[in-house]
């Protein structure tokens, strides 16, 4: 059903997409607009009856329903964002908001974070509606704005507000899996990302006494603060596998015909070599010191000293992030919650995952599909409280030497055509069989 002309398209859609700049920089800065009455055209433009929506004026939100032929089946829910990272043109090859085509590549930020998911939405829905094809499930497509924040204009504003709009739908599909990770001999992994860690950002506050810098002063709030966060900086986190991960290092395991000893993970990790990579921010939580705020003149000794953590925790492993917290920050400082979102998990045993599987294997029958969890989030965290389950699927056939991850929030993001063609077929074929 992908025809010639939804080849066309998807290049067309990620360059017009990538010129209607969508920088968010955080603290309302952003604007979506543009790009959602853009994607709202192409899906009018097929038939749909797309509604615009707005928590503040400018952070537009697009959704839309495809009908599928058996009212009885669960609907899916289909989303992508439409706001992107700053990018600083001078540090470029190509502009980065110029949508350029070059040598079969489409360049420009969010060509890969993520206008080419947006645009392979459109270019496959525009394409079912010229062949007369529906799906089996209903579709909800649901095209968002700032993810890239906190999401309080996008993603969590639906969900708060819009429930109804997503009536039915008990899985979801959006950024990031089914890429190609080259292991550097040979082998080619599409791994399908089934769970994302949580986010905690942490503030720490450390309080003491102030006073003047020559003198005696054992409840100073710096080297309070400096010893908690050097405490936490050197914490060695246990290794927890969670049923993706450990699903994930059993199947690569088999593939590189190691032992799987799930009892020696770090040393498993070891003999996977690059492929560690895929899993190795996920075998536990994590917390690294960020930012510092303390002191305003170097003979005065503050009263108080701030620091920021940037902390992840795995699914199922919150309270023991903030057990061992407790234990880190220690009496003399207080920590607190900067920014929290929880941690996902999807089955790998589900007709979905299965379904997801199969389609990559058809069009990259040399691939081994994985399953992995991200170590970051995404807007699958707002929606998982409709109950929705999040799989990353953002499929993409990618050449070795290539670097996926790079990309995101990266200088020269970029993304090959052939890429394109690739997840436009695969999406397809998911979409149509799910
Ligand atoms: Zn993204």
């Amino acid at each position: 059903m992908a025809d010639r002309l939804a080849m066309d398209e998807v290049v067309e859609f990620t360059s017009d997409l990538i010129r209607l700049d969508t920088t968010n920089r955080g603290g309302g800065d952003c604007r979506e607009r543009p790009a959602a009455e853009y994607a709202a055209a192409r899906l009018a433009e097929a038939g749909l009856a797309p509604v615009l929506l707005e928590r503040t004026p400018g952070r537009t939100n697009v959704v839309a329903r495809v009908e599928g032929t058996d009212p009885s089946a669960d609907a899916l829910l289909l989303h992508g964002h439409l706001d992107v990272v700053p990018a600083e043109a001078a540090d470029w090859s190509v502009h980065p908001f110029s949508g350029e085509v070059r040598d079969g590549v489409v360049w420009g930020r969010g060509a890969v974070d993520m206008k080419n998911m947006d645009a392979m939405i459109l270019a496959v829905v525009r394409a079912w509606a010229r062949a007369g094809v529906r799906p089996r499930r209903d579709i909800v497509i649901a095209f968002t704005a700032d993810e890239e924040a906190s999401a309080e204009d996008g993603s969590g504003f639906l969900a708060d507000t819009h429930p109804e709009l997503f009536e039915g739908c008990t899985e979801g599909i959006s950024e990031s899996g089914a890429f190609t990770f080259h292991d550097g001999l040979g082998r080619q992994i599409y791994p399908i990302a089934a769970g994302e860690r949580g986010t905690a950002w942490l503030k720490l506050t450390a309080r003491g006494r102030a006073g003047h810098g020559s003198k005696v002063n054992r409840e100073n709030a710096v080297t309070r603060l400096a010893a908690a966060i050097t405490r936490i900086g050197a914490h060695e986190w246990p290794l927890r596998l969670t049923p993706t991960v450990r699903a994930a290092l059993t199947e690569l395991a088999a593939l590189y015909g190691i032992d799987t000893d799930l009892g020696d993970v770090d040393r498993l990790l070891e003999k996977l070599g690059p492929t560690a990579k895929l899993v190795e921010a996920t075998v536990r939580n994590s917390a690294n010191p960020t930012m510092l705020d303390a002191g305003y003149k170097i003979n005065v000794v503050p009263g108080e000293a701030v620091a920021y953590v940037d902390g992840r925790y795995l699914p199922g492993g919150e309270e023991e992030f903030r057990t061992t917290l407790d234990l880190l920050t220690g009496p003399d400082v207080d920590w607190e919650f900067h920014h929290h979102e929880v941690a996902l998990q999807a089955p790998v045993d589900s007709a979905t995952y299965a379904g997801l599987r199969a389609a990559v294997e058809e069009f990259a029958p040399e691939g081994h599909v994985v399953p992995y969890c991200m170590s970051g989030g995404t807007d699958a965290k707002q929606f998982s409280r409709l109950g929705i389950t999040g799989y990353g699927f953002t499929p993409l056939k990618l050449p070795e030497g290539y670097d996926y991850q790079a990309m995101f929030h990266g200088v020269d993001e970029r993304v090959p055509v052939e890429a394109l063609h690739f997840g436009v077929r695969v999406l397809d074929r998911f979409l149509r069989t799910a």
